[in-house]
């Protein structure tokens, strides 16, 4: 014997962690049901149903029974029958998926009016009040018209416009341009006119049988999850395609029924900035989608204080109880309808990033939630928000387009139309923000030179918006008002026309476009971290909410935080930002400018004079470099990377270089110098550089490369502890894919140690990066020669994948995303079940073979909110990331504890 499956849940059944199975509107319904709270009664089927239906095209055996057995109690409970002539019970149809999708799916309000029902409505709205009887008739003929309308559209495919253009119609009959004018008869016409175009389309009648109305609009709503746009939707948002929709369905009350009607949102908490107070819009005589429409202003929810005073009273005795409840910020829809109040929905209500720390800090306050469940209300992307420069804002500035925040920051600048526009005007020393329909890869030159990019199409996972969030630069997407026309180089907004060199503004955190430079200020939350705001005496609830938080964060964390850095100035502001250390400074970086061609000199130096010249001249500048970082970082360990440059970055181009030789040539001018460097620089030259010479082989194959770099750390470190700091050098050797490789550099390495360190005291530990794939596969091997691992995440994506990283953003990422073979690049997050897959076996054997044997990272990733969670589950020490992204490290490595 089967057990029936459950399909169809009443409100009273169901609680508000019910989200997967009964959608994230069913289960607030059915939470607020059970609060008691005046809920319309009504019903949900599961998500279950749905899939069910998706699947085999047919509503799963047993939906049928259990939404009439529904119905039944549904009409028992409201003393009315579903399309009844004399009284009918009407439903909405609602969507309402796991995670919200504003917009996307479908809707189907009034089902249960036909050409009969119609006539009851209408008596029972005009009451025993004659004096409203016209306004009940047109209230009952609008509202059948709406639902010929929504049906029509949403269950039956037909198209909209013929509708608008009915209305239109009408309108015009009438000579006006406001529904509002159209009276009860007007609404008559209009119905048998839409009644004729849904026959015309459909090659049926409208149907007249409810409960065939309410199947249909069911089904519709099931269906409706894989509307095209529902689909593209998940993709931008990354929900998974899988999880399908519920179907509320639920009595209608109706806020349209006269001045004692009306609708409206209503926030607990300002979604802005977390402030508290009464925040909200109303709009009476109107149902929910005239506020979205537009049609009529709303006015502040305060107002309805002096409206309806009983219902303003009862509005805030139940907010103030759902905040008690959810212990968090709600949203809420209410309807009143001729005086009485009615929920309509409530969720745990969106907010800025500023809103989300301030609310989070406040609701501690107030008892609600203690410290660590504060941690789980924000997150490292609303932190790194907080940390660009914003725009400073006042009445002036009025957004003329708003697109996809694509890139955060804020950019002004002239505009320009293509990229070799963009790179004049940058090389003159201009901010350019280049615009674009959507860009490609050959717009690459174009969006480095910019400031900010703005395009009308796309979204998130386009060209621009990938390649952008890549280079950290600002970039809105979509921004479809803008017309954007390149030929002509001008765009069209609102009616105004943008060219060439006009200066616009960008906020690529909330997508919203100005024109003008709108005047930028800094973030207090990196003022702050900087020092200069003192989070006990300031009075701005942002900083003292992130102070609060952030030490918290900083109590629970296990994982250490590092920062990548090459320059004192990096290590000092690293440091105030909350570093523990330094886990890679990366030593190439320290041959670039003037002294490239010192390196140039040794890596082409053709006999072993030359080559010590070349690394005595290296020597004395570099022991400067490190004394610097060591007394910056005093006490903290510094990482320091023996060199890896790829090859080609240190010697000069081979196709310049042969132009060059050439032209001499021509002139008849002595080339006998130029030609060697030209015969060397071809015989180095490679054709997969991030693959050939770097790292340990290029230290295995200079002589004495390496040891110098050694002696100078070394030397370094005994000079500054000498002085009274404690220098806590750690030397890393880049690139290793064998031990052999780390023994070699070890084993010179500990000699010059030795001899420079002598009994200074100071104490010199020898590891390697992980950042080659067989690395990681030896890593029980490795570890008998490394005092520590530090995963260079960046290669061992690139080479795990197989990734050029320096080439593949631009060039296809965007595809792979829009297919979604990846939510998000794997260079930006880390790949947990491949590259991830590396780093936990490296990690877990070797710690195998060394028990003691530190562990970090220093790819980017480390300054990764969702990477920073994987690498604490793997038990790393640390993680070490870039200056800016320290504190971001530090909330999420917190938030991983808790
Ligand atoms: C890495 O590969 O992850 C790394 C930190 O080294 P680099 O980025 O310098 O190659
Ligand atoms: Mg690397």
């Amino acid at each position: 014997e089967t057990v029936e499956h459950k399909y169809v849940y009443a409100f009273a059944e169901g609680n508000k962690d019910l989200k997967e199975l009964l959608g994230g509107k069913g289960a607030n319904l059915a939470e607020m049901t059970n609060l008691g709270l005046p809920v319309p009664p009504g019903f949900t089927i599961t998500t279950e149903a749905c899939k069910a239906y998706l699947a085999t095209g047919e509503e799963p055996d047993g939906l049928a029974d259990q939404i009439a057995a529904h119905l039944a109690s549904l009409e028992q409970a409201m003393g009315k029958r579903l399309g009844d002539p004399e009284d009918p019970l009407l439903v909405s149809v609602r969507s309402g998926a796991k995670f919200s999708m504003p917009g996307m799916m479908e809707t189907v309000l009034n089902v249960g009016l036909n050409d009969r029902s119609v006539q009851g409505l209408a008596r029972q709205a005009s009451g025993a009040d004659a004096q409203t009887s016209g306004g009940a008739d047109r209230f009952a003929w609008d509202s059948y018209r709406r639902l010929i309308q929504m049906f029509g559209k949403t269950v039956c495919e037909v198209p909209g416009e013929e509708f608008e253009h009915a209305l239109d119609d009408a309108k015009r009959a009438k000579g006006t341009h406001d529904d509002l004018d159209l009276d009860a008869d007007d609404l008559r016409g209009l119905v048998d006119a839409y009644k004729k175009i849904f026959f015309k389309h459909t090659g049926r009648e409208f149907p007249q049988e409810p409960r065939e109305q309410l199947d249909l609009a069911i089904r519709a709503v099931f269906e409706s999850w894989n509307a095209e746009r529902a689909v593209l939707y998940r993709r931008q948002e990354r929900i998974p395609a899988d999880l399908g929709t519920a179907v509320n369905v639920v009595a209608m009350v109706f806020g349209n029924l006269g001045p004692d009607s009306g609708t409206g949102v209503a926030f607990t908490r300002d979604p802005a900035s977390g402030a508290q107070g009464i925040y909200g819009d109303y709009l009476a005589n109107a149902q929910g989608e005239d506020v979205v429409a537009g049609i009529r202003n709303t006015v502040p929810l305060q107002e309805l204080e002096r409206l309806d005073k009983k219902s303003y009273d009862e509005l805030l005795g139940i907010m103030a109880r759902l905040e008690g409840h959810y212990k968090d910020l709600c949203d809420i829809e209410f309807t009143i309808e001729r005086g009485k109040l009615w929920m309509l929905q409530t969720r745990v209500g969106k907010r800025t990033a500023a809103a989300a720390f301030v609310i989070a800090g406040q609701l501690v306050d107030e008892g609600l939630i203690d410290l660590d469940e504060a941690l789980h209300r924000v997150n490292g992307a609303q932190l790194a928000q907080l940390m660009f420069p914003r725009f400073r804002l006042d009445h002036e500035f009025q957004p003329v387009a708003k697109g996809i925040g694509a890139s955060p920051g804020a950019a002004s600048g002239k505009v320009v139309f293509t990229s070799a526009r963009a790179v004049e005007l940058a090389a003159e020393g201009e901010s350019v923000i280049l615009v674009r329909r959507e860009t490609n890869p050959d717009d690459l030159n174009g969006m480095i030179a910019a400031q900010g990019i703005l395009t009308s199409r796309g979204g998130k996972t386009s060209h621009a918006a990938v390649v952008a969030r890549g280079m950290g630069k600002t970039c809105v997407s979509g921004a479809d008002e803008i017309e954007v026309n390149v030929p002509q180089r001008r765009f069209v907004v609102g009616g105004q026309t943008v060219v060439e060199g006009d200066v616009v503004s960008i906020d690529g955190t909330t997508g919203k476009v100005y024109l003008g430079e709108v005047p930028v200020m800094p973030s207090e939350v990196v003022q702050y971290f900087e020092g200069s705001l003192d989070p006990e005496h300031v009075d701005n609830p942002l900083v003292r909410a992130v102070h609060r938080i952030m030490s918290h964060a900083d109590g629970r964390r296990r994982l250490a935080v590092r920062t990548n850095a090459d320059t004192g100035a990096d290590a000092a502001r690293a440091r105030r930002f909350g570093a523990e250390g330094i886990g890679l400074c990366r030593t190439e970086h320290m041959f670039l400018g003037d002294r490239r061609e010192l390196v140039e000199r040794l890596i082409l130096a053709r006999d072993n004079t030359e080559r010590e010249a070349a690394l005595a001249a290296l020597l004395p500048l570099q022991r400067a470099d490190f004394e610097e970082i060591f007394r910056e970082m005093d006490g903290m360990p510094v990482t320091v990377r023996l060199i890896d440059p790829p090859l080609h970055e240190f010697l000069p181009p081979l196709e310049q270089l042969a132009v060059n030789v050439a032209v001499a040539q021509e002139r008849g001018e002595d080339v006998a110098q130029e030609e060697a460097l030209l015969a060397a620089v071809r015989r180095m030259h490679e054709e997969n550089p991030m693959l050939g010479l770097r790292g340990v082989r290029l230290g295995l194959v200079i002589p004495g490369l390496f040891a110098m770099q050694v002696r100078a750390i070394a030397e370094a470190a005994v000079t500054v502890t000498r002085s009274g700091a404690v220098a806590r050098p750690e030397i890393m050797v880049p690139l290793v894919g064998a031990v052999q490789e780390l023994e070699t550099v070890r084993a010179e390495a500990e000699k010059i140690i030795a001899e420079v360190v002598g009994d200074s005291g100071v104490e010199v530990l020898i590891g390697t990066m992980i950042e080659v794939p067989r690395a990681a596969l030896t890593a029980g091997q490795i570890a008998e020669a490394a005092q520590f691992f530090s995963f260079g995440t960046n290669d061992l994506t690139q080479m795990g994948w197989g990734f050029s990283r320096d080439d593949v953003e631009g060039a296809f990422f965007w595809r792979y995303l829009e297919l979604g073979i990846f939510g998000i690049s794997p260079f930006e997050s880390i790949d947990r079940d491949g590259v991830g897959r590396l780093v936990r076996i490296a990690a877990e054997e070797g710690r195998a073979a060394r028990p003691e044997l530190k562990l970090g990272v220093c790819g980017e990733h480390g300054g990764d909110p969702e990477s920073v969670h994987f690498f604490h589950e793997v038990g790393l020490d640390y993680v070490s990331c870039s200056p800016f992204r320290v504190p971001v490290a530090r909330l999420e490595a917190g938030r991983a504890a808790v």
